[in-house]
């Protein structure tokens, strides 16, 4: 794996693709710099190199130019974060943007249109990456959000610098903390899923059915499983088509000797709001008109006794609807015991939707060792699937 660390930048034109689609508010002010902040050590290393940065994104869903989703509206910001102001130029490609680049000198940074003005980008278009790739000397990949799409600039591009491609910081960090964790992990390997859906995590799981030893299945996606053992789950949400799967799983996790955890109580709620009436019962006896919304008590304790044992943690999804302050603390339990793991020297990977929202919403980011940067990215890589924006920097 080529990183940017095999390379030594002095005089060179990095061209790096950097995930900048970040939110901005409707005076088109950046709301969230954390994949700025995200891309900075890559750009910090080229620029002490004594080499230059011409750094392409896309941002937002434009169907052609738009000024809404300009990325000049992210220069100051950027400029900001990596300490060095960024130049912009109005395109991606062309006369323009090459002569641009032809003037940029040594530790300057400039940043080029966003790539999705032009729709060859999302097509992959082997000649809009022609050009694209004109634009420096050295292509390096720091875009992990990006790293499942087969896109001129994500993957198509690498073919034009056979020798000279490479992951920046981002990217590699990624790919070694998922290596890590399915790898050649220490023991014991603990997995937790949560979320609304089996279907939406089926393939993960098989996936890394050979890789764990413990599988704690929480949130939403247990009730399918507790209904097709034979529990009673109420109203909670459920996936009736995918009873027999669930139980295909619970067979293959034992034929592998992985220890699943389901929960053995709930918060449950007559209505699905933070101001709804509450009671604990048996995940298994959950009354009529009631839907599980939050791990229990007993259930809080049993999972984080497994996750304390844990040398290696993968954690996807939330075990409640953590949104609501009333069905939050499952989640918040799962984080401390995770926190805790990872103080006593476990390494814990969150990632892969909506579990990065919750560990940064309640203050665990820092306790943990990585949280993912890419939702869709994460997820695929967990499913087996071999991305686009990291093959082509393999080969
Ligand atoms: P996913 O995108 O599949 O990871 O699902 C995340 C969503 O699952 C979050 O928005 C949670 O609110 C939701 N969720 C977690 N537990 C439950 C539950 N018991 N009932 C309904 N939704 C849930």
């Amino acid at each position: 794996m080529k990183t940017i660390d095999d390379f030594n930048f002095e005089d060179k034109k990095a061209l790096i693709r950097v995930d900048f689609n970040v939110p901005l508010n409707e005076n088109l002010e950046v709301t969230d710099l954390t994949r700025i902040e995200a891309a900075k050590p890559t750009i910090v290393k080229i620029l002490e190199d004594g080499g230059s940065a011409v750094l392409m994104s896309h941002l937002g869903r434009p169907s052609g130019p738009e000024e809404k989703f300009s990325l000049k509206n992210i220069v100051d910001a950027a400029s900001d974060v990596i300490g060095v102001q960024v130049k912009f130029v109005g395109d991606c490609v062309g006369e323009e943007v090459q002569q641009a680049v032809a003037d940029l000198q040594n530790g300057e940074v400039l940043l080029l249109e966003n790539l999705r003005f032009h729709k060859e980008e999302k097509a992959g278009d082997k000649d809009f990456a022609t050009e694209l790739a004109k634009n420096g000397d050295i292509y390096v990949n720091d875009a992990f959000g990006s790293a499942h799409r087969a896109h001129a600039s994500t993957a198509i591009i690498a073919d034009f610098f056979p020798d000279k491609k490479c992951f920046g910081y981002l990217l590699s960090k990624e790919i070694e903390s998922l290596q890590k964790v399915l790898g050649s992990s220490e023991k014991p390997v603990t997995a937790i899923l949560g979320g609304s859906k089996v279907s939406s995590k089926i393939t993960v799981i098989e996936n890394i059915l050979d890789k764990i030893d413990h599988l704690i299945i929480g949130g939403g996606m247990s009730f399918t499983f507790v209904k097709a053992m034979g529990g009673q789950i109420g109203n909670s949400i459920c996936e009736d088509d995918k009873q027999d799967l669930a139980l295909e799983i619970l067979k293959q996790a034992e034929e592998k000797g992985v220890k699943v955890h389901l929960p053995v109580d709930v918060v449950c709620a007559d209505s699905f709001s933070n101001d709804a009436n509450t009671q604990v019962v048996d995940i298994k006896a959950i009354p009529d008109g009631w839907e599980g919304l939050d791990a229990g008590p007993k259930t809080n304790v049993g999972f984080s006794f497994v996750i304390a044992q844990s040398k290696t943690i993968l954690w996807n999804g939330p075990v409640g609807v953590f949104e609501m302050p009333k069905f939050a603390k499952g989640t918040i339990e799962i984080g401390n015991a995770v926190a805790d793991a990872t103080a006593e020297g476990a390494f814990s990977l969150v990632g892969g939707g909506d579990s990065v929202a919750a560990v940064k919403q309640f203050g665990f980011a820092d306790k943990v060792s990585y949280v993912s940067t890419g939702g869709g990215a994460m997820l695929e890589m967990l499913e087996g699937k071999t991305l686009p924006g990291i093959a082509a920097i393999m080969s």
